[in-house]
C-alpha cells in the first residue's frame, strides 16, 4: 500500500536514462571502449577550468556556481588515450557504429529520427571532459512504450559521449580517469507520463530491456544510469542524477514526494509564525576563543566562525525532511558547495563539545530569542562567508517554496543538493563535426533487434524452455554465449537447450551465492565443459565441481581440470579390460613385432578414447599390458 495518492499529489515524473553502448571504438576517435586498470596509467597531467561564456553570451548559472572555488583537474591517461580526449587535437567524425546502435534503439521505441544530425557542445565545468563540454548529438523524437498504465511517452534519444570517470578529489584537486571519457552512450528521456513511484520502475526497467535487446550496450555497474525528475503540484521541479540501481529508482520518487511535502509543511508552519531570515552576518569567533570544542577550535585556526540568524525557525531546522535528513542538511548541502565541512544548527546544540552556555552567549550576542534559529560555520574567512551566505539563501528559499534544483541520488535512496537546474544556456553547435544526413532510406536499412520478451518467447517454443528459464537466459548477460552454444549443439544427443540455460542462469548464480568467484568463469570454459558432456567424457552432475575448480582455478583449461579433478566418467578398469583384450587378441601380431607393436595397437586405442583420456597415460597403459604379455607369453 503507498502512503500516499500519488494522482492526488499531482505527481509528475519522467526519466532519463544513459546507457553506455557497446561498440568497438569511443564516439569521436578510434580508441577503444575499454575500462582500465587505475595502475595500467602511465602519465597524467592537469587543467584548472573555469565557467566560459557560450556563444550565447550568459554564462550558465549552475557552471557560475560550480567555478566559486577554483579546482584543479587531474587527468589519468593510458597507452589507449589519444589527442583527441586530452583536447589536444579535434574530434573525428561522429563513430557509425554508434550511431547505428541507436538507430535500432530508436527503432524499437518507435521513434522519429532526425534528417540531419547535428553535434552540439553542453558545457560541463565539473572537470569531467578534459574540453569544459560534452559533444551531444540530438537522434530522434516522438516514440511510445507501453506499460501496464498506459503510454508512456518517449520524447528524446541523443547520441553523447561518456564523462570521465571520477576517481578522488583530494583537497581542492579531483582526479579523472580517461578510460571512460568519450564512450558513446544514449540519453534517452521519458514524458513526464509517469503516475506512481511503483510505475516509474516499471518504466525504467522496460527501457533497459529494449536497450539491452541490440545485444550492444555495455553491461555492469555504472554502464547505465538513471535520472529522475520529479515534482508534485505545490512543490517544484527537482532533477535527480545518478540512480544506478533499479530497485532505488521507487524508494527514490517515494522520498522526493515526501521532502517536498516536509519542505512544504515547514514552510506553512513558518508562515503562521510570521518568521523571516536576517541578511546580516555575524562574526562569533571571538565568542569561542577558549572553547573545548575541537571542532570550533579548529574552526578559531582557520580565522572564521560565522554566524546567521533565523528569526522563529527554532524546533524546525531540526525537522526531518526524509528519514535522517533535516532542514539543517538541506542548509548543510548548500554550505558545502562552499567547500566548507558543513555547519552546526541551535536545534542540534548543545553538541560536539559545545557547551549549553556557549550557545546562550552566542544567542546573546547576536540577539536570538529563544524562538530564533541560529546557523553557525567555522573555516577560513572565504569560505565561511561563501557558505553562510548560501544558507541564508537556502533559509530564504523555504519561505517561498521548494526550490527547483538538480538533487543527487544517494545510496539509501535519499537524495542531497547537487546544483540549480541547469539553465539554456548550456549548448551551442560543435563545429568540428561534420553533420550527417539520415535519409528514410538509410533509417529503414538498419535492422530492429529483436526484443528480448520475443526471444523469451521463441526460447520457449523453440527449444522448450520452461518460462521462468527462457525469461531468465533471454534477460542474462549469458545470453551472447548461450545463442551460439544453441547453435553448436543445435542436434546433440547429451547437450540441450534446457541443459545450458539451467548452468548459465541456475547452477552459475547458485554457485556465486555459495561464495565461489563466477566472475572468473570464460565462454572458453562453458565452451570445453559442454563439449566434454557432449562427447560423454563427463556427466551432468559433475557441472558444479567443475565450475567450482575452474572459478578457483581459471587458467586451467576445461579438459585440464576433468583430469585433475579425476572427473572423466570412464573408469579406468573399464580401459585397462579393452587394453587386456585387445592384447589378447593380437597376441600372434604382438609376438611377431615385440615392443614395435605399442604403435599399430596404440592406434586401436587412441580410436576408442580419442579427446577423453590423456593420450600419455593409454599409451603407458598400452606398454605395460604389452611388456606382461612378452615376458609371461
Ligand atoms: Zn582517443
Amino acid at each position: 500500500m503507498e502512503k500516499y495518492d500519488y494522482s492526488e499529489l499531482g505527481l509528475k515524473a519522467g526519466l532519463e536514462i544513459h546507457q553506455q553502448l557497446d561498440s568497438k571504438e569511443k564516439l569521436f576517435c578510434r580508441c577503444p571502449t575499454l575500462i582500465r586498470d587505475l595502475g595500467d596509467s602511465d602519465f597524467e597531467f592537469f587543467r584548472y577550468l573555469r565557467a566560459t561564456e557560450s556563444e550565447m553570451g550568459e554564462k550558465d548559472r549552475a557552471a557560475v556556481e560550480q567555478t566559486k572555488i577554483r579546482r584543479k583537474y587531474i587527468y589519468k591517461a593510458y597507452d589507449t588515450t589519444c589527442l583527441i580526449e586530452n583536447d589536444e587535437e579535434p574530434p573525428r567524425e561522429l563513430n557509425k557504429e554508434a550511431l547505428e546502435i541507436s538507430l535500432g534503439v530508436a527503432k524499437l521505441f518507435r521513434m522519429k529520427p532526425v534528417d540531419q544530425l547535428h553535434v552540439m557542445r553542453k558545457i560541463v565545468v565539473d572537470g569531467s571532459n578534459t574540453s569544459g563540454f560534452q559533444r551531444t548529438a540530438f537522434l530522434a523524437s516522438n516514440g511510445v512504450i507501453e506499460t501496464s498504465e498506459g503510454p508512456c511517452g518517449i520524447d528524446s534519444l541523443c547520441v553523447e559521449e561518456e564523462a570521465a570517470q571520477k576517481i578522488e578529489e583530494i583537497g581542492d584537486s579531483i582526479v579523472y580517469s580517461l578510460d571512460r571519457l568519450g564512450i558513446p552512450l544514449v540519453e534517452i528521456a521519458t514524458a513526464p507520463d509517469i503516475k506512481s513511484p511503483r510505475h516509474a520502475r516499471e518504466v525504467a526497467e522496460q527501457i533497459g530491456m529494449i536497450l539491452r535487446s541490440t545485444g550492444k550496450v555495455k553491461r555492469g555497474l555504472g554502464t547505465i544510469r538513471q535520472d529522475v525528475n520529479i515534482s508534485i503540484a505545490q512543490g517544484a521541479r527537482v532533477e535527480i542524477k545518478g540512480v544506478q540501481a533499479l530497485d532505488l529508482i521507487e524508494d527514490i520518487v517515494r522520498r522526493e514526494v515526501e521532502r517536498q511535502l516536509n519542505l512544504l509543511f515547514i514552510r506553512q508552519e513558518l508562515l503562521e509564525r510570521g518568521a523571516f531570515v536576517c541578511e546580516e552576518i555575524y562574526d562569533a569567533t571571538g565568542l569561542f576563543m577558549d572553547t573545548k570544542s575541537k571542532v570550533l577550535q579548529k574552526g578559531v585556526k582557520k580565522g572564521a566562525i560565522l554566524a546567521a540568524l533565523l528569526r522563529k525557525f527554532n524546533g524546525l531546522v531540526g525537522k526531518e525532511v526524509q528519514p535522517g535528513r533535516r532542514l539543517g542538511t538541506e542548509f548543510s548541502d548548500r554550505a558545502k558547495t562552499a567547500g566548507v565541512g558543513g555547519l552546526f544548527h541551535t536545534d542540534e546544540l548543545p553538541n560536539y563539545g559545545i557547551t549549553e552556555k556557549e550557545v546562550q552567549a552566542l544567542r546573546d550576542a547576536i540577539g536570538a530569542g529563544p524562538e530564533d534559529a541560529v546557523i553557525m560555520v567555522a573555516d577560513e574567512p572565504e569560505k565561511s562567508r561563501l557558505a553562510i551566505e548560501a544558507v541564508i539563501l537556502r533559509a530564504k528559499e523555504v519561505l517561498e517554496g521548494i526550490p527547483e534544483e538538480t538533487r543527487r541520488a544517494l545510496p539509501d535512496g535519499n537524495t542531497a543538493y547537487m546544483r540549480p537546474l541547469p539553465g539554456a544556456a548550456r549548448m551551442y553547435p560543435e563545429t568540428d563535426v561534420p553533420q550527417i544526413e539520415i535519409s528514410q532510406e538509410y533509417f529503414d536499412s538498419i535492422e530492429t533487434p529483436e526484443l528480448l520478451t520475443e526471444r523469451a518467447k521463441r526460447f520457449a517454443t523453440e527449444y522448450g524452455l520452461n518460462r521462468e528459464l527462457s525469461e531468465k537466459v533471454a534477460y542474462s548477460k549469458h545470453l551472447p554465449l548461450f545463442e551460439s552454444l544453441l547453435e553448436s549443439y543445435r542436434k546433440d544427443a547429451n547437450v540441450n537447450a534446457t541443459l545450458i540455460a539451467r548452468t548459465l542462469v541456475g547452477i552459475v548464480p547458485e554457485l556465486r551465492r555459495s561464495g565461489v568467484d563466477t566472475e572468473n568463469l570464460s565462454d572458453e570454459h562453458f565452451r570445453g565443459l559442454f563439449a566434454a558432456i557432449s562427447n560423454q567424457e563427463i556427466a551432468k552432475e559433475a557441472v558444479q565441481d567443475l565450475l567450482t575448480a575452474l572459478a578457483k582455478e581459471p587458467n586451467l583449461s576445461t579438459q585440464e581440470a576433468i583430469s585433475q579433478l579425476g572427473l572423466s566418467a570412464f573408469d579406468p578398469a573399464e580401459i585397462e579390460t579393452f587394453i587386456k583384450n585387445l592384447v589378447r587378441e593380437r597376441g600372434d601380431f604382438i609376438i611377431e613385432k615385440g615392443p614395435a607393436a605399442l604403435g599399430p595397437l596404440m592406434g586401436i586405442v587412441m580410436q576408442e578414447y580419442r579427446g577423453t583420456v590423456d593420450g600419455k597415460i593409454l599409451s603407458q597403459m598400452l606398454k605395460t599390458e604389452i611388456d606382461n604379455f612378452i615376458t609371461q607369453g
